[in-house]
């Protein structure tokens, strides 16, 4: 066998939670309702290499974003664009500092390159201390900062002020916002991408488009930086159909926006329906909602009836993430939770 590199052998692959089940609320996808109003794939010439620069998506994308096609690099989904920022940035034991608990990909990013990646604790009801982080970035001089908002798993939102007191404290990190769930909470800083020189933002399609499956997601940052990590762009990175899909979707606007408020409204009704069953609720800016169960085994129990969550351990205690699925996902959920806690 020929030997990896150190940083890639103890790596462990990432493990994709593919288990069957009748109602799927464990990875934040959003629903299938664009492809459900006739979003259809006509006219694809898949024998030609996609355009490798995606203009005609960058184009349509800018619209929505409020900013020049210019500040925008397509990925496949943001992941790559994360991943290839670190990449391109880190030098062997190079920081990079998030809050923790925090995407958990970070750290795979990190450990790839050989990149050490460092946690600052949020507060014990997983609200963020941005002075801590500043502190701590000035003790460490990272290269990196990533803050995640809203934050999964915790839906955590920081407030614009936070972000911007950041930004102004912060000149000599690259400092990525990573807004994958941030259609669900107008809290952007894309509109501040011109105002410091340093600042990324990573947005998706994979949320509130409901288009996980396309792989689309943007970076979104000054001309200069754009250009920057244009370098390390691996050519045709969004395939024909994920190009043709967005551009589609991108028509639909409006479904768009009032899926987006549906989701807000049925997180707000499942939230109070699991805080009468007794449950921690934490206020959350995205489709899921973080939570801690009045029974034990929680996700053992509700996955041997189908129902697949997502299960955190985080200072010896056990939480659970919630994805916010339709009315009636949402109704089995509820009428599965009682079962448990009726015995
Ligand atoms: N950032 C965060 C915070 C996420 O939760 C996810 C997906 N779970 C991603 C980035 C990656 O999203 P995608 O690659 O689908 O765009």
């Amino acid at each position: 066998m020929i030997k990896l590199k150190n940083s890639v052998e103890n790596l462990e692959a990432y493990f994709v939670n593919d288990i069957p089940c009748r109602v799927k609320l464990d990875a934040n996808e959003g629903s299938n309702y664009l492809l459900n109003e006739g979003l259809c794939f006509d006219d694809l010439k898949a024998n030609l290499y996609p355009d490798s620069d995606s203009v005609e998506l960058r184009e349509k994308l800018s619209l929505y974003y409020n900013c020049k096609s210019e500040n925008i690099l397509m990925g496949n989904g943001s992941s790559e664009l994360i991943n290839m920022v670190i990449n391109a940035y880190c030098e062997k034991g190079e920081k990079v500092l998030s809050f923790i608990p925090s995407f958990s990909m970070y750290q795979t990013y990190c450990d790839l390159c050989g990149a050490t990646y460092i946690g600052v604790n949020t507060n014990e009801d997983f609200t963020q201390d941005i002075d801590k982080l500043i502190e701590k970035v000035n003790e460490l001089n990272p290269k990196i900062v990533i803050l995640c908002n809203p934050n999964n798993p915790t839906g955590y939102i920081t407030p614009r002020n936070d972000v911007i007191k950041l930004l102004d404290s912060v000149k000599n990190s690259l400092i990525i916002v990573d807004e994958a769930y941030a259609d669900f909470f107008e809290n952007s800083v894309v509109d501040l991408i011109n105002s410091y020189e340093n600042l990324i933002v990573m947005r998706t399609l994979s949320k509130a488009f409901g288009l996980a499956g396309l792989r689309v997601g943007s970076l979104i940052a000054n001309e200069n930086l754009v250009k920057y990590v244009w370098k390390v762009k691996v050519p045709y990175n969004l395939n024909i159909l994920s190009q043709y899909g967005a551009l589609k979707a991108l028509n639909s606007i409006e479904l768009v926006k009032s899926y987006i408020q549906n989701i807000k409204d049925l997180r707000l009704k499942l939230s109070q329906d699991l805080r009468n069953l007794n449950f921690t609720v934490y206020e959350s800016g995205a489709n899921f909602i973080f939570t801690k169960s009045p029974v034990d085994n929680l996700f053992e129990k509700l996955m041997s009836c189908g129902v697949l969550i997502r299960k955190f351990n985080f200072n010896g205690k056990v939480y659970n993430r919630i994805t916010i699925g339709t009315k009636e996902e949402n109704e089995i959920l509820l009428e599965e939770i009682k079962n448990i806690i009726e015995g």
